[in-house]
């Protein structure tokens, strides 16, 4: 494996890697995955598929690392403010493209974060870039045209900062007739932010070289970079309801004045959550997250309002019945909309027989979507759609959902029939067939649904 992937020798003697280059410990025989290799360009007759130089993480990138997810040098930068500096340029590109692309590679990285990145021209900055060929002050030295290609130094390291580039290979911007400057760089900028190299696919960290465009990161490269340097300061914001896919709906809708903000995905307590026309809708201060098979779709978060006008903010809870009517609750009202089309509301809750109020859960369960309950603290009621009401105003006791905290805030069914219950920032998974809370859970809402970063003490 390590000759496959055209690593010099000289980094797989552990003493040699020991002794120079204290950054990283031996490498392990094991180092990087089958899959790795796969996915590596193989131009016809190079043995040495281009790759970065940085080594692999010492675990190697097979055993540890079975799970697929990005890795961490364990350091990083203290300051989020860093300053960049282009020392020697390649002979083929014109210095000004070489300029941009820095700027562009580094920018995949600061929209996701809080990081921030200014060009200097004399003087030290926090990362040096420079174009350099074998022997080069560094015990890591390049090999000419192909086979290693850039490398970097991870923070907390005694040449944190630094970047290299082969200057021997054929740089390009934008095409695939030589090696792409813009993906090497975001690449080699990732080292110098923290990150080891991955094998969760198609990332950016992936330690072979591949042309990529347009230049993105994977969700696993904004887990790393996020983990490290957390979530940009300023939310993603007002543009999204804009690009709402149901924009014909708006025009009968006054515009606030102020452009609303959505609440942060991966800090918000959800008010409800529901699995509608097969897809998942988040529900928080009269914002809604739409997911489908997973992932949150262009647009999102949006205003609910945009799909069901006269709906109230907040909502307490909501549900898509078999027929796919969608209730929602706000305090001793509900309303019921066909789709996106009002038909009822607002009603009193009292018309369903129930006197407590106000529902904080309602979950669809069962495969014929025909048994739905509503929750408040630590009670739950049957409520029967064939005739509108619960069948007793008398609440059961929530135990009966073994593992399910007292007081949730959410609930949904997935398509595979498990239930979900939120509160605060956790959920539990509860299991139709064993009729309890599956083992490992509660876990966090935000890193499972919205990739967002986990925090520190569940990292591993
Ligand atoms: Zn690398
Ligand atoms: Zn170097």
């Amino acid at each position: 494996m390590a000759r496959a992937a055209g690593l010099d020798t000289h980094y797989h003697h552990p003493l040699v890697s020991r002794r120079q280059q204290p950054w990283h410990a031996a490498l392990s025989s094991s180092l990087a995955s089958d899959s790795a290799v796969q996915e590596a360009p193989r131009p016809a007759g190079d043995p040495r598929p281009p790759r970065c130089g940085v080594p692999d993480p010492p675990d190697g990138l097979s055993a540890r690392n079975r799970q697929k997810r990005f890795v961490l040098s364990g350091g990083h930068w203290e300051k989020t403010d860093l300053t960049y500096r282009i020392l020697r340029f390649p002979w083929q590109l014109v210095r000004e493209q070489v300029r941009k692309t820095m700027a562009k590679a580094l920018q995949v990285w600061s929209e996701v974060t809080p990081l921030t990145f200014t060009e200097v021209h004399e003087g030290r900055a926090d990362i040096m870039i420079d174009f350099t060929r074998y022997w080069h002050g560094d015990n890591l030295p390049f090999d000419g045209p192909g086979g290693i290609l850039a490398h970097a130094f991870f923070p907390k390291t005694h040449r944190e900062g630094d970047v290299h580039f082969d200057y021997d290979e054929t740089w390009t911007i934008g095409d695939n007739q030589g090696t792409d400057l813009l993906q090497v760089a975001a690449h080699e900028f990732g080292h110098v932010l923290g990150l080891q190299h991955t094998t969760a696919a198609k990332a950016l960290m992936s330690p072979f070289y591949t042309f990529r465009y347009p230049l993105s990161l994977s969700p696993d490269d904004r887990r790393g970079i996020q983990h490290l340097y957390g979530r940009p300061r300023l939310a993603p914001t007002s543009h999204a309801p804009a690009l709402g896919p149901q924009g014909a709906i708006d025009t009968n809708e006054i515009a606030p004045l102020e452009p609303e903000t959505p609440p942060d995905a991966c800090e918000a307590s959800f008010d409800a959550v529901s699995t509608i026309r097969g897809e998942l809708f988040f529900f928080k201060a009269g914002f809604v997250w739409r997911l489908r098979g997973g992932r949150l779709q262009p647009g999102y978060p949006a205003l609910a309002s945009r799909h069901w006008q006269g709906l109230p903010s907040p909502v307490d809870a909501a549900f898509e019945d078999a027929q796919g009517h969608i209730w929602f609750f706000q305090g001793a009202q509900y309303w019921v909309y066909d789709g996106e089309k009002p038909v009822l509301g607002p009603a009193p809750l009292s018309e369903l027989g129930l006197v407590e109020t106000p529902v904080h859960a309602a979950l669809v369960w069962g495969s014929e979507k025909n048994k739905i309950y509503f929750f408040r603290g630590g009670d739950y009621w049957r409520f029967h759609p064939s005739t509108q009401r619960v069948d007793s105003p008398v609440p059961r006791r929530a135990t009966d959902w073994r593992g399910v905290p007292p007081e949730i805030d959410a609930a949904f069914q997935d398509a595979d029939g498990y239930a979900y219950f939120l509160r605060g920032h956790l959920y539990w998974k509860f299991d139709p067939v064993k009729v309890k809370v599956l083992e490992g859970f509660p876990r966090l809402v935000g890193p499972d649904f919205f990739g967002c970063a986990e925090p520190a003490n569940t990292f591993h």
